[in-house]
């Protein structure tokens, strides 16, 4: 997947409505069913036989798989043209259940610094604890990147586009790299989306979906996935078995709800943004605005290569202190302030206040996270009416 004429077909509607689902459901329902169940019963003691000798694939436990689940695993893989897909509890659930699975105690990983701030706590607290070293490498310093290999790396964790500044990845340059020293490659991919972007096309090994964002889409579940190829994939399934990040039938139902409308949704965020980051940035007071089908934007060249659209979060400092912009978000009137993104409703984020409170200034400062910085996740509104709110709140600071 490279040009935008190679896309065509790619993550439509038509699989996102219809792919991993059979017809002749339970009781002839349309949609899915829910299968609410813990567990699951054999006819006799000969079933547990033919269950444990391996004669008969089925489900025992709810921890190891319900068939709600496996019908959103099977439809989040064909959208993210994967051969396997796994559901966990969280995003976080994925990216840790991933990692712990990967690597042992005297192994090395690589990881850019401008990641998740929980994944970047992971690596610091507890694959540090069980005797992994992580090295974080400034996002996009791909010189630096290799000189930081050692003979024990055993994995490059990256994010594209990062959060908040947005900063794309050359997945190409990384799989070169990574390739070279038989090094895996892991994305988390939830700001791109498989509509926007398919890493495992570029030989990317793991990719990882916060489905909570824009899968799921309507701000009502927190969901995870990893998605690749079939042998990585179910041994990381071992380990979700054992760590227990599973799930529920419920949320999973949800996931496929959301699903069906995710290409339209998508479609209409990545439309939105780009008006809303062509508007700010030609306004008198924005100083700087990050978003990567912007070609004002370091990776632009990248982004297009790479990218169908280029998501629904735009990021922009204000040409203002803390007090004004803290004045300027409350001035807005259809987004919400809050943490997370990707949904029907808008919402905008302070970065420095909410996730990145308990550094110090100097710190935040250090990694582009200043008080004025703005994070506009767009929802589905009109595009005309969060421009104009936009507008009327700049103009009263
Ligand atoms: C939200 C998010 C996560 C964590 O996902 P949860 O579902 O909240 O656990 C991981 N990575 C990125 C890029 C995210 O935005």
């Amino acid at each position: 997947m490279k040009k935008e004429s190679e896309t065509g077909g790619i993550c439509s509607s038509t699989e996102a409505v219809h792919a991993g689902e059979s017809r002749g459901h339970w009781g002839h329902s349309l949609t899915v069913p829910i299968a609410q169940t813990s567990t699951y019963v054999f006819e006799n003691t000969q079933a547990v036989d033919d269950f444990v000798s391996g004669r008969e694939a089925r489900l025992d436990y709810g921890r190891y798989g319900n068939p709600t689940q496996h019908i959103a695993e099977d439809k989040l893989a064909e959208l993210e043209g994967a051969e396997a897909a796994l559901l966990f509890s969280s995003g976080m659930s994925a990216v840790t259940t991933t990692l712990l699975g990967m690597l042992s105690t005297g192994q090395h990983a690589l990881i850019m610094d401008d990641c998740y701030r929980k994944t970047a706590q992971f690596c610091q607290m507890v694959l540090r604890k069980f005797g992994v070293e992580t090295t974080f490498i400034p996002a996009g310093d791909y010189k630096r990147l290799k000189g930081e290999i050692r003979e024990n790396t055993r994995v490059i964790i990256a994010e594209s586009p990062t959060n908040p500044h947005l900063n794309v990845m050359d997945l190409e340059q990384l799989v070169a790299v990574a390739r070279a020293h038989r090094i895996k490659v892991v994305i988390d991919s939830t700001f791109a989306t498989p509509y926007n972007q398919r890493p495992l096309a570029f030989g990317v090994d793991l990719v990882i979906q916060s489905a909570t964002k824009y899968l799921g889409g309507h701000n009502d579940l927190i969901v995870g996935a990893v998605l690749g190829k079939a042998p990585l994939v179910s041994a990381i399934k071992d380990y979700r078995g054992i760590l227990g990040g599973v799930v529920d039938p419920h949320c999973a139902y949800l996931l496929i709800r959301g699903l069906k409308t995710f290409p339209l949704r998508m479609a209409r965020q990545n439309a939105t943004a780009l008006a809303l980051a062509r508007f700010l940035e030609g306004h008198p007071k924005v100083r700087r605005v990050y978003y990567p089908g912007l070609e004002s934007h370091p990776d632009y060249d990248v982004a297009r290569t790479q990218m169908r659209g280029y998501g629904g979060v735009v990021s922009f400092d204000l040409d203002a202190d803390l007090e004004r912009t803290m004045a300027f978000l409350d001035r807005l009137e259809i987004p919400c302030i809050g943490a997370s993104l990707g949904g029907v409703e808008s919402i905008v984020s302070h970065p420095s206040s909410i996730s990145y409170y308990e550094l110090s200034r100097e710190d935040r400062l250090e990694i582009g996270i200043a008080d004025e910085l703005v994070r506009y996740a767009v929802g589905v509104e009109e595009a005309e009416d969060l421009i104009a709110d936009v507008a009327q709140a700049l103009e009263a600071v």
